[in-house]
């Protein structure tokens, strides 16, 4: 995802670049240098935030560091990849069980209404 962002903003700067000469080049580079930033905190955050809510799952539930790591590496696994990253696996249909793509709320292949994926805590 951060690559992602940085990939496109590189590519805006770039094309900034063959279209002005490089005048707005530098302002545009100052603007990915703050978005950077902003991410930065809010991985920060993120990671304060987890490691809090661990901690009080260790210490009133009794959860430990081996169940939380292969429950991580289950999670990386449901792709079939042990690659660190979280598959974006779309949902099945329910009528025709085929992959539904993206968040439409109906079936590309029969048309059935499905719940938003949006609404599930964890899709992305
Ligand atoms: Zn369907």
């Amino acid at each position: 995802m951060i690559e992602d962002v940085l990939f496109s903003s590189a590519v805006h700067l770039m094309d900034k670049q063959n279209r002005d000469g490089g005048e707005s080049v530098s302002r545009a580079a100052t603007d990915v240098r703050a978005q950077n930033e902003i991410i930065q905190c809010d991985v920060e955050k993120l990671f304060m935030l987890t490691e809090a809510l661990w901690t009080i799952l260790k210490e009133k539930h009794g959860c430990t560091d081996a169940e939380l790591v292969q429950r991580v590496q289950e999670i990386d696994l449901r792709d079939g990849k042990l690659d660190g990253k979280v598959a974006k696996v779309n949902p099945d249909c329910p009528k025709c069980s085929r992959k539904l793509m993206g968040k439409r709320p109906v079936c590309l292949y029969c048309g059935a209404e499905v719940a938003r994926v949006d609404l599930q805590p964890f899709s992305r």
